[in-house]
């Protein structure tokens, strides 16, 4: 019996794609879907369900994605299918219908416009409070394109570096890539961060993000990364990416890849650590010769690589996926770190896993691991108040609890502390479970917003 590898190179070997195409980085967007459909046999439902939904959400792929990554024997249930093509269910029935109507019956461009804001609208773009809690700023002025959430750590959004190789359906960041500027960060340079770190010496960590960083081109990178150098306070570079799954060529064949390794390696000769938060969705992401080069030369640059990714419906919802994915992490020298529960923004509905069986899921898969690879935490809400962890079910007198801790948190002071909720099959986020009075005074304050509703003096969130 075949593997999905194996179906997937069958794919490329049949002609689909020659090795030069295959290399070279082209993205395909909305307007490349009869092209992908005709190339690879997309279902006429399929294809009009991306049509649709590629009107509200963002859709991009490209010819690695297409040719290696998605089992194209097995759309429309195929994970990394899910994990790239926009599919039926993401929007309401309703809104589906009516942007098919509008677009069929040729609604005038202002109709599917108004249309199109107005389910976007509905679909909470900046979660978190991010557009308002998190935003810094220098002598009165927000800065544009920064976050600082957690004292330690400030997340810098360089401007061109806000889009991806490939953009995932579940993505929390999908307001970044419709063209709208006032839903997008974007710093268009470092000064304003570098001024801002020099006045904030308790920073030591700055988390570089996106979109993704590493669709820069090395030049553009070096730009904005070597002033950060020069604010001695600064211990940690982070740099959030996906190209290690949607694009590994960026770190093996592309025309500058050797140049992006020389930074990392002149980073880390700064006697900085650099960390590469690198996000996998699914093993078959990691599976690829290229992308495990990709990996060991990233490696020899002396950067750390630590994963991350949410757990989603469709996509990884399974204890021997995770299972599968840490184990070929750590096969790989990479650290497992996160798994996050999916955020309440976008198509949200479609992607959710409960936490319950999210605990579920990842005691299933935790149980499983060598020690080396029980780094990794989880299920963890990235929320408005901090991190919060999932850490088991406990049956008492006043009934199932969840356990819980907050990993991270705005106030210093909540971080690390433990507390309870009322056990729900199936709330999927904070807001959706109902604390047990047992939990301290400030943690239910914080988590019910009566801390979270004033302007912090820090703000943040992670790729
Ligand atoms: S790589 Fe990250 S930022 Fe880009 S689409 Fe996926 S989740 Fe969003």
């Amino acid at each position: 019996m075949r593997t999905g590898l194996e179906s997937r190179l069958e794919v490329m070997s049949l002609g689909v794609l020659n090795s030069a195409e295959a290399t070279r980085f082209r993205t395909i967007g909305p307007q490349h879907i009869g092209e992908v459909a005709a190339r690879y046999g997309l279902p006429a439902d399929a294809l009009e369900a991306v049509r649709a939904v590629s009107q509200v959400l963002p859709f991009r792929v490209n010819d690695y994605v297409l040719s290696t990554l998605v089992d194209w024997h097995r759309i429309p249930e195929d994970p990394l299918f899910q994990l790239v093509f926009p599919q039926r269910g993401m929007l309401k029935p309703d809104d589906e219908r009516k942007l098919i109507e509008l677009s069929g019956r040729r609604g005038t461009r202002r109709e599917i416009a108004a249309e199109v804001s107005r389910i976007r609208a509905e679909l909470n773009p900046h979660p978190s409070g991010q557009k308002q809690l998190n935003v810094p700023e220098l002598a009165g002025t927000e800065l544009p394109g920064m976050q600082h959430k957690y004292r330690e750590t400030v997340l810098y959004f360089p401007q061109q570096g806000q889009t991806c190789h490939a953009y995932c359906t579940y993505c929390f960041r999908w307001a970044q890539f419709i063209g709208d500027a006032d839903l997008r960060f974007a710093a268009p340079g470092p000064e304003l961060l570098v001024r801002y770190l020099r006045g904030h010496p308790a920073v030591s960590d700055v988390l570089i993000t996106g979109g993704d960083p590493m669709v820069m081109s090395t030049e553009r990178l070096r730009s904005h990364l070597e002033p950060i150098l020069a604010v001695d306070t600064v211990q940690t570079i982070r740099i959030g990416t996906k190209s290690v799954a949607y694009w590994p060529h960026r770190f093996v064949t592309d025309a500058d890849a050797d140049d992006v390794l020389r930074l990392f390696e002149q980073v880390v000769a700064s006697g900085r650590n650099l960390a590469v938060m690198a996000h996998f969705s699914h093993p078959r992401e990691l599976e690829t010769d290229i992308a495990r080069k990709a990996l060991a030369r990233i490696r020899a640059t002396g950067a750390l690589i630590y994963c991350q990714a949410p757990l989603i419906a469709h996509v990884n919802d399974d204890p021997r996926v995770w299972a599968d994915m840490w184990r070929a992490e750590l096969a790989a020298g990479a650290v497992p770190y996160y798994m996050f529960v999916e955020r309440d923004t976008g198509p949200r509905h479609y992607f959710e896993v409960p936490l319950a069986t999210g605990l579920e899921i990842f005691r299933t898969a935790y149980r499983t691991l060598p020690g080396l690879a029980r780094t990794v935490r989880g299920p963890v809400m990235s929320a408005t108040p901090g991190k919060v962890m999932v850490e088991g079910v406990e049956d008492t007198p006043r009934g199932r609890l969840f356990q819980l801790r907050m990993l991270q948190a705005r106030d210093p002071e909540l971080v690390g502390r433990p507390f309870r909720a009322r056990f729900s099959s199936t709330a999927a986020w904070l807001d959706q479970l109902e604390l047990d009075p047992s939990a301290p005074a400030d943690i239910a304050a914080a988590i019910t917003g009566a801390i979270g509703a004033q302007k912090p003096a820090l703000s943040g969130t992670t790729h």
